[in-house]
């Protein structure tokens, strides 16, 4: 557990077994013993099409747990019904779900129905994303709020004054101070009375990297000086009573409870100032910010971890609003929050596989060897090994992998200008690897390819530096003997994973096994929001399979609820406006024109398969396009 801090990050929901397989428990802490789900096991059930509805399921693979968003959003709910019971606050919370962090339509609607019970709303930011919410709503709590937020032209305000017409609990939050003249226009030509919102700017700020968004100068909001005008312009309409909530966001990862709470009573006092002012206020929405510790070390000043656990979070909130609110008089509001990534982070693992590795080998040679390239040598690198050679025997560690250095320049040049073969500058380079282990400063990190896309599955690495958990699933109680950096399928030197949390440059991994061994498959974890919408299409990878996974009574203890292939190389293809149809009837015409021996409909077919088939590496070393060739 202690080399990849799975305790640290994971639990309750994660942890290792008796048999060094990672277990899922997916009901947090109100799982009892018998209710761990092992990752191995699904990985397996996933590639046997009789647990998959026929589906031969390939890898990458996202493997979603319901159970896990329940947990979060009860937890979440429970957390900030405890703060206004012990606070003696006299209003409750009612929480959204940002449908950005995963549009997924399973996770939105799983999120509404079991949020149902406790008033669960949900956000939006887009004209599709408002679509979404209305649709998914209407099976939810008729109390349910749903915020609308984001840019806004005369459509998305149609479209949420219709949302309120159909009884939604919908909320225009002003981001901009234009929107404001389309919706009283709107709403008196559709017959609505709007609800409205204004998102402020605060003057707290978050300085790590998700606060970029906060400050005065911050993209997003309404200066005080702006939100003074919408009150005067509401009130001059008669319709100072439809403004009811005020919203702010920090930024996501909100990295300590005393930021937190600083820019939630700022916010509160504007609250306050609004009641003042005349405003009909009752709710405040909060924004997101609930944090993820993805590295497990409660650090306060790491955007990879937080400082608080949910209930403190929970706490410093309501002690805020309550604190501000009573010092004016103002009665409570209800709290609004919309925490994304506290709430999908944890439900989903990306599974993948490592395929092979470029084991870092030093070549072993006999002093024949060595004898044989020293004549092989062209004389101006001869100093360079005498050099070399006399510093090694005084144990001049340093000068010697310089000389080293300085040798293997030489013979580059060498190879450059035609002087040297192939043959030779391989001895150079294995002779000065020699020399390097010789010293004990060998460099062990080997490079672990693996069957996935780092811009498709895990873009917020590449994108901004962000870590995740990520360690094999099984075989953890063999020790690790090897170290490693990941690297992916793209032809793109940013396809790589070479920073691991803990500020690791390499990730403990075993040896891969022969080719009749285990597959050896790797996990990623804590990675449920954002990554699947902001992946893109990279050497036309397309997204993983996904299957649905639920705790069952039958002898795996969990069964696939549901199961759905990644995109096909067609599929992908079409995305980039491509016709797979006709690209392969073009196909088709070529092998009647040029294949004249029998086996023509055979290559046909195989490329067929391949427009068909997801654009992953496949486990298997022959293919229908081998076969149809005669294997050549
Ligand atoms: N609300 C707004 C307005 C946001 O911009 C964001 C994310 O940036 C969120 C909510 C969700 O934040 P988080 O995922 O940190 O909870």
């Amino acid at each position: 557990n202690s080399l990849y801090n799975i305790d640290g990050w994971g639990a309750p929901y994660f942890s290792i077994n008796e048999s060094g397989n990672v277990i899922v428990r997916p009901h947090g802490t109100r799982t009892m013993d018998h209710q761990e789900i092992d990752l191995l096991k699904v990985v397996k059930k996933a590639s046997d099409s009789k647990s998959t509805g026929g589906l031969d399921l390939r890898l990458p693979l996202i493997i979603r747990f319901p159970d896990v968003l329940k947990d979060r959003l009860e937890c979440l709910q429970s957390a900030f019904n405890y703060a206004v019971k012990s606070q003696g606050y006299s209003s409750h919370f009612q929480g959204v779900y940002p449908v950005k962090c995963n549009q997924d339509r399973f996770v939105v609607e799983d999120i509404v129905k079991f949020g149902s019970s406790f008033r669960f709303g949900l956000e939006a930011g887009s004209k599709p994303e408002l679509l979404m919410a209305m649709s998914c709503l209407c099976k939810g709590s008729s109390e349910s709020l749903l915020i609308c937020n984001g840019f806004k032209d005369a459509e998305y305000i149609s479209l949420a004054l219709i949302a309120r017409k159909l009884s939604l609990n919908t909320v225009i939050v002003l981001e901009q101070e234009e929107e404001l003249d389309s919706v009283i226009d709107i709403s008196v030509k559709l017959g609505v009375r709007p609800v409205i919102g204004v998102r402020a700017k605060l003057r707290t700020k978050h300085s790590g990297h998700f606060g970029s968004t906060s400050g005065e100068k911050g993209k997003f909001g309404l200066t005080t000086t702006q939100i003074l005008r919408v009150v005067k312009k509401l009130k001059q309409c008669g319709m100072l009573d439809c403004f009811q909530l005020l919203h702010f966001h920090i930024g996501s990862q909100i990295p300590s409870t005393s930021l937190l709470a600083d820019g939630v009573g700022e916010a509160a006092q504007i609250y306050s100032e609004l009641v003042r002012l005349g405003a009909s206020m009752k709710v405040i929405d909060i924004g997101g910010g609930l944090g993820i510790d993805y590295d497990g070390s409660k650090s306060t000043n790491s955007d990879v971890s937080v400082g608080y656990t949910l209930e403190e979070y929970a706490m410093a909130v309501v002690q805020a609003v309550k604190f501000v609110c009573d010092r004016n008089s103002v009665n409570h509001p209800v709290i609004c929050s919309e925490s994304g990534r506290a709430i999908v982070s944890h439900h989903s693992i990306l599974i993948f596989e490592a395929v092979s590795s470029s084991n870092y080998t030093v070549p072993t040679m006999s002093s024949y060897d060595v004898q044989h390239f020293i004549e092989q040598l062209p004389e101006d690198a001869h100093s360079d090994y005498l050099n070399l050679s006399q510093s090694a025997v005084r144990g001049e560690y340093d000068a010697c992998l310089a000389y080293a250095d300085q040798l293997k320049q030489t013979c580059v040049e060498k190879f450059k200008d035609g002087s040297m073969d192939i043959e030779q500058l391989a001895a150079i380079d294995g002779f000065c690897d020699l020399v390097a282990k010789a010293i004990g400063v060998s460099n062990p990190v080997s490079t672990y390819h693996v069957n996935l896309s780092v811009f498709t599955s895990i873009p917020d690495f590449w994108g901004i530096g962000q870590l995740f958990p990520i360690l094999p699933i099984h075989r953890l109680d063999e020790f690790p003997t090897k170290k490693g950096i990941l690297s992916d399928l793209t032809c793109d030197s940013d396809g790589k994973i070479d920073k691991f949390i803990g500020d690791k440059s390499s990730l403990p991994l075993h040896e891969l096994e022969g080719e009749n061994g285990m597959k050896y498959y790797l996990g990623m974890f804590l990675g449920g929001a954002y990554q699947e919408a902001m992946g893109g299409v990279h050497n036309l990878f397309g997204g993983p399979s996904v299957i649905r996974v639920s705790q069952s009574d039958g002898p795996f203890g969990f069964a696939v609820t549901r199961a759905v292939s990644g995109p096909s190389s067609s599929d992908v293809l079409r995305s980039m406006h491509h016709e797979p149809e006709m690209m392969f009837e073009t196909l088709k015409h070529r092998i009647e024109e040029y294949v004249h021996e029998e086996g023509g409909s055979m290559i046909a077919g195989g490329i067929a398969q391949s427009f068909h088939n997801m654009p992953y590496l496949t486990a298997t070393s022959s293919c229908c396009l081998t076969a149809a060739s005669g294997g050549n």
